[in-house]
């Protein structure tokens, strides 16, 4: 199996050190991700198996900007943790800039987990013990170890970007809600992902603080390029999405 050095794509080879698409298309229409027949099922083989997710189709380009929403129980957790890598469908394919990820082994899903892919969930789960700025800087530690001096300017650049100036050596507990929200999604931004997924990433949250964390990720979404994919229950913040993926009962129904 080839190692994540030699990735390549239909549209060209994809950067090593980033696992982004290394080049662009006349057009910039660059598939980031493509669901060809997605489906689910829990407790396989088990009285209580059930299928919820039936044969999903789907794609994103660099510079999408789109929501995902549907009841409660729709599947769209399900979905984005399988979009992300952390977990795998039942049957279908799912291909991430370019490449199936069925045939991908562990260390080439990790290296695109934590390279391409960016994920802020509704809970940030920000390691309490760690400054603001030891978080921001977690997913490069975890690949590379101690980080560098460019590493920490980046990570006190991004905090900044989130509006966060002169918290990064704040511990999350010394910052409000939204500020905390603010922390994990400079995080999840650090490696400069493809894809950035975010699952309900203002449910917690007040209206106002919401619209602030949405036009974040719209201002990343411009200055990265990179696709964003959002989980939201809120029609008001989906509105301001570009695309509207509506799932119902693990099928997607429409598509504004
Ligand atoms: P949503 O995020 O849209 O609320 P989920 O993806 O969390 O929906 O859940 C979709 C369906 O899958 C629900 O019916 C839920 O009960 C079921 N489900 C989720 N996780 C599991 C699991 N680990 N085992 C069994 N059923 C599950
Ligand atoms: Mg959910």
């Amino acid at each position: 199996m080839s190692d994540a050095s030699s990735i390549r794509t239909p549209g060209g080879n994809i950067d090593p050190t980033t696992l982004r698409p290394s080049t662009t298309g006349s057009n910039g229409h660059e598939e980031v991700l493509r669901l060809d027949k997605i489906t689910k099922s829990y407790n396989i083989g088990k009285p209580t198996e059930v299928e919820v997710l039936h044969g999903l189709n789907m794609r994103l380009e660099r510079h999408d900007f789109a929501a995902l929403i549907g009841p409660s129980g729709s599947g769209k957790s399900t979905l984005l943790n399988i979009i992300g890598l952390l977990d795998t469908p039942t049957s279908g394919e799912l291909y991430l800039m370019g490449q199936p990820t069925s045939v991908m082994d562990d260390a080439q899903r990790t290296a695109i987990r934590g390279s391409a892919i960016g994920f802020v969930f509704q809970f940030h789960h920000l390691i309490q013990a760690f400054t603001a700025l030891e978080n921001v800087l977690m997913p490069v530690m975890v690949a590379r170890g101690k980080p560098d001096r460019e590493t920490r300017e980046r990570g006190m650049a991004l905090l900044a970007q989130v509006g966060l100036d002169g918290h990064a050596h704040k511990q999350p507990s010394e910052l409000s809600g939204g500020q905390q929200q603010r922390v994990a999604i400079a995080r999840a931004l650090m490696t400069r992902p493809a894809l950035l997924l975010a699952d309900e990433p203002t449910g917690n949250l007040d209206s106002k603080t919401a619209g602030g964390i949405f036009d974040l990720f719209r201002q990343f979404n411009a200055e990265f390029g990179c696709a964003v994919l959002i989980v939201t229950h809120d029609p008001r913040l989906s509105d301001t999405c570009d695309r509207v993926i509506n799932l119902v009962d693990g099928q997607i129904v429409s598509e504004d």
